[in-house]
């Protein structure tokens, strides 16, 4: 019988899945394959590694067992199974990132004969593929997206009918017990619940999404980032059944915004770390003693800034935190707290569920006015604004402050005006946002001119 290994990393599913479907084309069995990789581990918080050990649990029961763990180094790892089950090639999804593609160049060398064998990538439209006329990457998203629509994603890829796996008599690690995860509490992992999720949304919450996304007291986002970040669900799937409409559209805006960021990193690794603009690489950030206390203050959500320490909060409860807070919160520690936006990217990599390099470094990038988009360093989000517009009852800040709880309505957004200050065990504003917005502004216009 021939063999091919299919290796598993961010394509933890079984439907739409050009690589499976490759592997199971080019043999008669397919053995699967997990490596538990430090590299990988290291920055990623309690939340993510319980979430992506979930998914093995699922896979391994949804391939018969058949799914192999094993930690070590793949360069090391890939070669001695590839020799022991006579592989006749070892397949992936291609990785886009640069610790992925360094990874891989150094597998493909090390399997010698063997051939590694990329089939798909986890974005509807893959990282390099869309370049402007003259040749160059897209810096601004609006351009990118209609090239993107041009193009358009590729059809779901079909799931081969009978998967013939096997375990090669390949010896697995257990799958590690979750890491202690506190009060967090993750959704089911696995590609049902991230099908099951994704009909929810689609079926219902659609609709209202060009309305509500901005709204965090709404909880009407899809909660698909982290299917989406270990491929529990591809994005070729989602786009394959979204209808059309206003919420349709808005939906595949942010989708496409995936593939941006991704296509982004592609073309310049280097901005994992460092700015997209050189010249900002100067901003005279804060450091010392107090700089270290507001950095505290922002991570236990206790700036005095009631949608920000909320946004903290429900970071720190559910392991995910609203795309509109997380600008605010971003924003807050670049410019309110004229903290360097890598710390803030740091921290979310460890704490977010769905930590994704691409996604996150741009994001906070774009916030900190370092990024793609060149505008927006003058940009400073008025936490109070922001609360106002984003929750106008009051009801997100209520739900994750408890101190705050007994205020009512927009009361809430400014505690410390309230006759007495503000509740017990509140604190009042760490910093004064308008000076410091003006403090930021003169910081940046020094760099730009
Ligand atoms: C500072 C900052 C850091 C971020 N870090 C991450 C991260 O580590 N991982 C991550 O997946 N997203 C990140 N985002 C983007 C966005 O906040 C999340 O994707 C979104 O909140 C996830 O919730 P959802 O699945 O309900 O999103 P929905 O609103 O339902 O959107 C659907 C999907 O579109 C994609 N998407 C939506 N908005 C964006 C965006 N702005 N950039 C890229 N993709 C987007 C996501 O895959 C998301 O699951 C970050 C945004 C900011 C401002």
């Amino acid at each position: 019988m021939t063999t091919s290994v299919l290796w598993l990393r961010r394509d933890l599913r079984l439907s739409d899945h050009p690589a499976l479907l490759a592997a199971a084309e080019s043999s008669e069995q397919v053995l699967p394959l997990f490596v538990l990789d430090d590299v990988l581990l290291r920055p990623a918080g309690a939340a993510r590694t319980a979430f992506l050990y979930r998914c093995l649990r699922e896979l391994t029961a949804r391939t018969g067992g058949a799914l192999r763990v094993v930690r070590g180094r793949p360069e090391e790892v890939l070669p001695g199974i590839a020799q022991q089950v006579g592989a006749v090639g070892v397949h992936i999804s291609s990785d886009h990132g640069p610790y992925g593609r360094s990874r891989d160049a150094a597998v493909g060398g090390a399997l010698g004969e063997v051939p590694l064998v990329a089939t798909g990538s986890p974005y509807a439209v893959a990282p390099g593929t869309l370049t402007r006329s003259d040749g160059q990457p897209y810096q601004v998203y609006s351009p990118f997206f209609r090239a993107w629509q041009q193009r358009g994603a590729a059809p779901p890829a079909r799931t081969p009918d009978i998967p013939r796996w096997t375990d090669g008599d390949v010896s697995t690690d257990a799958v590690p017990d979750d890491p202690d995860l506190g009060a967090v509490e993750l959704p089911e992992a696995g590609e049902e619940a991230a099908r099951a999720r994704w009909q929810s949304f689609g079926q219902t919450d659609v609709d209202d999404y060009a309305d509500l996304r901005s709204r965090p007291d709404a909880d009407r986002s899809s909660q698909l980032s982290v299917y989406l970040k270990y491929g529990c669900l591809h994005p070729r799937t989602v786009l394959a059944d979204l209808g059309s409409g206003p919420g349709a559209d808005a939906y595949r805006r942010e989708i496409v915004f995936r593939d941006f960021y991704a296509d982004v990193l592609w073309h310049r690794p280097e901005s994992a770390r460092h700015e997209v603009q050189p010249k900002m690489a100067a901003y005279p950030y804060d450091g010392g003693a107090v700089a270290e206390q507001r950095y505290t203050a922002w991570v236990q959500g206790r700036t005095g800034y009631p949608f920000v320490d909320a946004g903290m909060r429900q970071l720190s409860s559910q392991a995910w935190m609203h795309n509109r807070v997380r600008m605010v919160v971003a924003s807050f520690l670049t410019k309110d707290l004229h903290l360097h936006w890598r710390r803030g990217a740091t921290y979310f990599m460890s704490g977010l569920r769905d930590g994704d390099l691409a996604s996150n470094v741009h994001g906070w990038q774009w916030v900190a006015g370092t990024g793609t988009d060149p505008a927006p360093y003058f940009r400073v989000f008025n936490p109070v604004r922001q609360g106002r517009d984003h929750d106008p009852n009051g009801d997100y800040i209520r739900r994750w402050v408890p101190e705050l709880r007994d205020l009512p309505g927009p009361e809430v957004h400014e505690p410390w005006l309230l006759p007495g200050g503000p509740p017990p065990g509140y604190p009042a504003p760490i910093v004064d946002h308008a000076q410091e917005r003006a403090e930021a502004l003169r910081r940046y216009a020094a760099l730009a001119g």
